[in-house]
C-alpha cells in the first residue's frame, strides 16, 4: 500500500470518492512509513490509534456519501497549533508538557472538512530558527540527504510532506519559516496573505508577521488545503472579513501573468548558481507567454534588519506570558517569587529564544523605542509602499526563494549568517502580502525554491502560475 502515501491529496480525494481505497489504507500507509522513517524526527507526537479509527469513521462516512471536501485524508499540523486535549510543545521545553484546553481555528477548520490529523510536527523552538536546529526535540533531518537542514522553522512539516509522512501540514511562516523549508525539502509552500487564515490557537511569535499556511507537493494540492483553512475568524482581532476565493478553481484557470522582476536584487545575488536558476524558472514562464516587467522594490535591502527588530520586539511582549505560573515550566528550585520567574524562564527557554527576548526588550525600552523600534516600523511602511507600486504594473513578483540551497547540521553558528537565510522571504511577511515556493531546480544537488509573491488577498493568481510552472516542469516530483 505504499503507493497510496506517493499520491498527491488530489488523487487521494479521488480514490476515496471511487473507493479504489480505503481511508484506513492511507492512514496505515502512512503509520507505516512514520515509523520506518523515525530517524528524521519529523513528528514531536503521533496519533496512532486515534488515526486508525477517525479512518475508519471517515470510511464510513464514505459508504454512507456523507463525504467533506478532506474525508479521510491523513494531515500534520505543526506543533504550534493547539489542539485540545493534546500536548502542544511549540519545539520548546517551555511548554513540555502543556496540554492545550482548547483547539486552533485551523485544526478545527481542517478537522471539520474531514480531514484526519495524523500527529503534530517538530519545529524550531517557539518557530524561531532556519534550521529547525533550536528544537527542544533535537533537529528534523532533509529526507534528500540526512546530513544536512531541512530549513525551519516549519521543518519537520516540509520534511514530513516530503518523506510521504503525510498528506500535507500546515506550518506556520513569519519571516520565510513556510517557504524557506519548502525551498530545502523541495515541496510547496504557501503563506497566505496575512489575516486570511485564524491565529487562534497559534501560538505567537510576532503577531503582527505570524501567519499560517500550507506544505504540500505542489501547488495544486496547497490550493486544495488552503481554500478549507481560510476564512474570517471572529475570534481574531485582525483576521480579514474578505470572502475566500475558490483557490481550488483558481488554480487551474486560464489566467494572465505579468511577473515583476526585481533586477537590482537579482542581479546583486553572490550565488551564481541559485542566479542562474532562477533566471532559468523565469525564462519557461516567459516562453509559455507570461510577460515579464523589470521592478523596482528600493528599500527591501532593509527587510533584514527591520525585521530582527520588529520581530523580537514582538516575541518579548508575547512571550512575556511564560511565567512559571500560569503556562508551562516551573522550576522546582526556588526560594522566592522572583526567583520562581527568574529560574523557570532560565530553565525553560533554549539560547536563541532568549537571544531574541534580549533583543526586543531592548529595542523597546526607554530611549530606544524610536531610534529602533519605531524606524523599523517606518521601513516597513515604506517596504510596503515599494510592492503597492510594483503592483500598479505586475501581476505577481518572482525571487529566489532563499540565496542557498540546504546546508549542512551544525554548519552555520553565527546568528547573523543564520538570520541572513531569510534575505528573501522577509518582505512579503513586512507588507503581509501572499507568498509560496516552488521547486525550480538543483543547486548542489540539492532543491532551490522560486519565490511567487501576490498582490494583497491574491493566493490565486500566485497559485495559478505555481501550478503553470508544474505543468512545464517536473523539479516538485519525488525523484
Ligand atoms: N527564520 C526566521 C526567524 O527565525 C523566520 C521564522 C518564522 O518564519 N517563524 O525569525
Amino acid at each position: 500500500m505504499s503507493e497510496l502515501i506517493n499520491l498527491s491529496l488530489t488523487d487521494q480525494i479521488h480514490g476515496l470518492a471511487d473507493k479504489s481505497f480505503s481511508s484506513r489504507e492511507i492512514a496505515d500507509a502512512y503509520l507505516d512509513e512514520i515509523k520506518k522513517k523515525k530517524s528524521l524526527n519529523c513528528y514531536i507526537s503521533v496519533f496512532e490509534e486515534e488515526s486508525k479509527e477517525n479512518a475508519l469513521l471517515a470510511d464510513e462516512n464514505i459508504a454512507q456519501n456523507k463525504v467533506r471536501p478532506l474525508e479521510g485524508i491523513p494531515i500534520a499540523h505543526k506543533d504550534i497549533f493547539c489542539i485540545k486535549d493534546k500536548k502542544t510543545t511549540c519545539g520548546s521545553k517551555m511548554l513540555s508538557s502543556f496540554i492545550s484546553p482548547y483547539s486552533s481555528e485551523v485544526f478545527t477548520k481542517l478537522d471539520n472538512a474531514g480531514a484526519i490529523t495524523i500527529g503534530k510536527t517538530n519545529m524550531d523552538e517557539f518557530a524561531m530558527g532556519s534550521s529547525n536546529e533550536t528544537s527542544f526535540y533535537g533537529n528534523v533531518l532533509n529526507p534528500i540527504n540526512e546530513k544536512l537542514s531541512p530549513g525551519g522553522s516549519s521543518g519537520g512539516s516540509a520534511a514530513a510532506v516530503r518523506a510521504n509522512l503525510c498528506s500535507f501540514a500546515t506550518a506556520t511562516d513569519t519571516g520565510g519559516s513556510i517557504r524557506q523549508p519548502a525551498s530545502f525539502c523541495g515541496v510547496t509552500g504557501i503563506k497566505p496573505t496575512y489575516g486570511r487564515v485564524s491565529r487562534w490557537g497559534m501560538i505567537a511569535f510576532a503577531s503582527s508577521l505570524d501567519q499560517a499556511g500550507i506544505i504540500a507537493k505542489n501547488a495544486k494540492d496547497a490550493a486544495v488545503a488552503l481554500k478549507y483553512m481560510s476564512g474570517f475568524d471572529q475570534k481574531d482581532s485582525t483576521s480579514l472579513n474578505e470572502e475566500v476565493k475558490d483557490f481550488q478553481k483558481e488554480v487551474d484557470a486560464d489566467q494572465e501573468h505579468v511577473i515583476g522582476i526585481p533586477k537590482e536584487l537579482i542581479e546583486n545575488m553572490k550565488n551564481d548558481q541559485v542566479r542562474d536558476s532562477f533566471k532559468n524558472a523565469i525564462s519557461i514562464l516567459e516562453k509559455d507567454g507570461a510577460k515579464i516587467e523589470e521592478i523596482n522594490l528600493p528599500h527591501i535591502e532593509y527587510s533584514l534588519p527591520a525585521y530582527y527588530v520588529i520581530a523580537p520586539a514582538e516575541c518579548s511582549a508575547n512571550l512575556a506570558r511564560y511565567d512559571g505560573i500560569r503556562f508551562g515550566h516551573r522550576s522546582e528550585s526556588v526560594s522566592s517569587l522572583e526567583d520562581l520567574y527568574v529560574n523557570s524562564r532560565t530553565e525553560g527557554f533554549g539560547r536563541e529564544v532568549k537571544n531574541r527576548i534580549f533583543i526586543g526588550t531592548f529595542c523597546l525600552s526607554t530611549g530606544y523605542y524610536d531610534a529602533f523600534y519605531n524606524k523599523a516600523l517606518k521601513i516597513r511602511n515604506l517596504i510596503k509602499r515599494d510592492f503597492d507600486e510594483a503592483f500598479k504594473k505586475v501581476t505577481s513578483i518572482a525571487m529566489p526563494t532563499c540565496s542557498n540551497s540546504s546546508f549542512e547540521l551544525g554548519s552555520i553558528s553565527d546568528p547573523v549568517e543564520m538570520y541572513e537565510q531569510d534575505i528573501y522571504t522577509i518582505p512579503a511577511n513586512l507588507a503581509g502580502l501572499p507568498a509560496l515556493s516552488i521547486p525550480s531546480g538543483k543547486v548542489n544537488e540539492m532543491p532551490i525554491g522560486l519565490q511567487l509573491i501576490g498582490n494583497y488577498l491574491d493566493e490565486g493568481k500566485i497559485l495559478n502560475l505555481a501550478n503553470k510552472f508544474q505543468k512545464l516542469t517536473d523539479f516538485h516530483e519525488f525523484k
